[in-house]
């Protein structure tokens, strides 16, 4: 059995993870957690939290999972959001063209990057076939598919509606009252972990491509030009780099510290660089094997419509890299977008360190003859001026005097005229009707867009990747055991309680051992099932790292055997210094070293 089935075995018979509505047949793309999936991915995401939100100071929020289409116009999904899709005509299976093109020719690694008619061409030329039936796909054309699950919000279907397809779009609309919270002063950054959907035409590799996962995401707002990361609290960190350059030389992964990556110019921007850094504990912290990860360097054609500088990291599953956190320098893009489809202000206002002399160009139409010249349009036209005038003066002031020295701020000449646009159609008007001028203003600062710096997590992706890389076997008194060497922060169970026998009273002191631990705000499991060994095995499977046991002895001496799950050692331990001795342990003491 590979790892992967191990996993899969173990994660339906313990109740990590299964697929979804299996008494209706299945819905592909969908997974349960069950009870011990349920608590380690809970575990996982306030790991999370306390790196991300607390120990950074950052906010953390919880937006609505549907949005109006709006949103989704201005963020760029509606129109970009699509992944490419080929159907089989004599099945009707549906595949997504560029993994079957990677699948299939060696040197093509990503096939996102091209366009689809290249990729139908390597579809027919490398005779690729339909996995589902085996026919070949050559005359099947290449589409796009947009991945975002569409909805009406109310009844009817004036109100278009999208399940978002990432968390991030939930905090970039409120910016403009994020800010207020952030007393308007870059940076800040905003968390949210919270539930995403996408229409994946493929669903694949069990929690790894679903449609509809939990997302742990953190929007920091930056001023790019005054504000640096604190990058010496990470500057020694080792980051395994499998950059762009590495990847087309055929390279392999290249270990630099984060000051190193930033000084030799392999991490483009400080503040991906920054991220990368803090994730390393992130990922040590939640067991993550560290010789099976890496940070890889988008290629030019592979960045998301939105992003300048992107690196995933990546977990090794099963013998392929799989993404599991997407960091993107996302510059101003978003807000940019959000303040000019709404029209709010998605800006901040950035204070100078001294205050500015400026020329200001205003116009003041003269709506006495705007009026009779241009009936109900002259509002706008009056609109359209003042617009022109803030974005470019030149267009008002001497046609003539710019022809012959190239020179601006001159006074207008009587004749001159400025045209604008309304609604399509261009409007003349003489420059000495609009009011035009040039002044001094006093400024005290500008309105800026802040940059965003985004680390994107999949929590079910991470979730997948720790239990994988913790599964393992040995031979304890001559049988084979196998254990998910979790570590105790994540671990569905912390400790778990048994009963030699279930009676003498043996069972009541176990199940008031187990109620004090619980009061002492520990994940507790108490069984009473089966011989003491097998319920060791099963308290090793889920990843359990410590198991009390209640005996004769417990009753004379007051003590309990305390057993640990990676070494298996046991020691006997005073009930009453018992609940102190978990927490020192679970903290990472081992028993030895009590
Ligand atoms: P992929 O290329 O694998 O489709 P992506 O680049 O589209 O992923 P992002 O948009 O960067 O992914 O999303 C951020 C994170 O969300 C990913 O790193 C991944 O962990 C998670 N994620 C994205 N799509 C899925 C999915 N269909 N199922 C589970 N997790 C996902």
């Amino acid at each position: 059995m590979t790892e992967l089935e191990a996993l899969a075995e173990l994660a339906k018979r313990r109740g990590f993870f299964f697929p979804s509505n299996e008494a209706y047949g299945g819905t592909a793309g969908f997974y349960t957690y069950g009870p011990e999936g349920a608590a380690l991915k809970q575990n996982l995401e306030d790991a999370w939290r306390d790196i991300f939100v607390r120990e950074e100071g950052h906010m953390e929020v919880s937006a609505p999972t549907i949005m109006p289409e709006d949103v989704f116009e201005a963020s760029g999904h509606l129109d970009g959001f699509d992944d490419m899709i080929i159907e089989c005509s004599e099945c009707g299976a549906t595949h997504r063209a560029d993994h079957l093109v990677e699948d299939a020719v060696e040197d093509v690694e990503d096939a996102e990057a091209l366009d689809t008619e290249r990729v139908a061409e390597l579809v027919a030329d490398h005779g690729i076939e339909c996995p589902s039936c085996g026919v070949a796909l050559a005359d099947e054309p290449v589409d796009e598919f947009n991945l975002m699950f569409g909805t009406n919000i109310g009844p009817g279907s004036s109100s278009p509606g999208y399940l978002r397809p990432e968390t991030a779009q939930g905090i970039f609309v409120e910016f403009p009252r994020l800010k207020e919270y952030a007393r308007n002063q870059l940076p800040f950054g905003v968390a949210q972990i919270g539930t995403a959907y996408r229409n994946e035409i493929s669903p694949r590799r069990a929690l790894v491509r679903v449609r509809e996962f939990t997302q742990a995401e953190l929007e920091h707002f930056i001023d790019p030009e005054n504000d640096d990361p604190p990058l010496e609290r990470v500057a020694d960190v080792e980051l395994p780099l499998y950059s762009a350059e590495q990847q087309q030389g055929d390279g392999g992964i290249q270990t630099y510290t984060v000051r190193e990556a930033v000084e030799e110019g392999v991490i483009g921007s400080e503040w991906v660089a920054y991220y990368l850094g803090r994730t390393m504990a992130f990922y040590e912290r939640i067991g993550v094997d560290m010789e099976r990860f890496r940070y890889r360097q988008h290629l030019a054609g592979e960045r998301a419509h939105y992003a300048a500088d992107c690196w995933d990291a990546e977990t090794e599953l099963g013998g392929n890299w799989v993404e599991v956190t997407g960091f993107a320098y996302r510059s101003d893009y978003d807000l940019k977008k959000h303040g000019e489809y709404s029209g709010e202000e998605f800006t901040l206002f950035r204070q100078y360190d001294e205050a500015k002399t400026v020329e200001r160009a205003t116009v003041d139409p003269d709506m006495s003859y705007l009026g009779p010249e241009f009936g109900g349009k002259a509002g706008d036209i009056a609109d359209a001026l003042a617009a022109l005038a803030g974005r470019d003066r030149s267009a008002f002031e001497s046609a003539a005097q710019r022809d012959a020295d190239g020179s601006s701020g001159d006074e207008p000449r009587d004749g001159d005229t400025v045209t604008v646009d309304v609604g399509g159609e261009s409007y003349t008007v003489p420059v000495e009707k609009t009011g035009f001028s040039v002044d001094e203003q006093t400024e005290a600062g500008e309105h800026i867009t802040p940059h965003v710096v985004e680390p994107s997590f999949g929590v079910g992706r991470l979730v997948y990747s720790v239990l994988i890389h913790s599964q393992g076997t040995d031979i304890v008194d001559d049988e084979e055991r196998t254990y998910l060497d979790l570590p105790a922060e994540l671990a569905p169970t912390s400790v778990a309680v048994f009963p030699l026998m279930t009676k003498d009273g043996l069972d009541d002191s176990a199940r008031d051992i187990a109620q004090e631990l619980r009061a002492a705000g520990f994940e507790v499991a108490y069984d009473d099932t089966g011989n003491i060994g097998r319920r060791y095995r099963r308290q090793d499977e889920v990843g359990t790292p410590y198991c009390v046991t209640v005996d004769y002895e417990t009753k004379e001496t007051d003590t309990v055997t305390v057993r640990e799950r990676d070494s298996t050692e046991q020691k006997r331990v005073a009930v009453e210094e018992l609940s102190d001795t978990i927490e020192r342990l679970v903290d990472g003491e081992t028993l030895a070293d009590l």
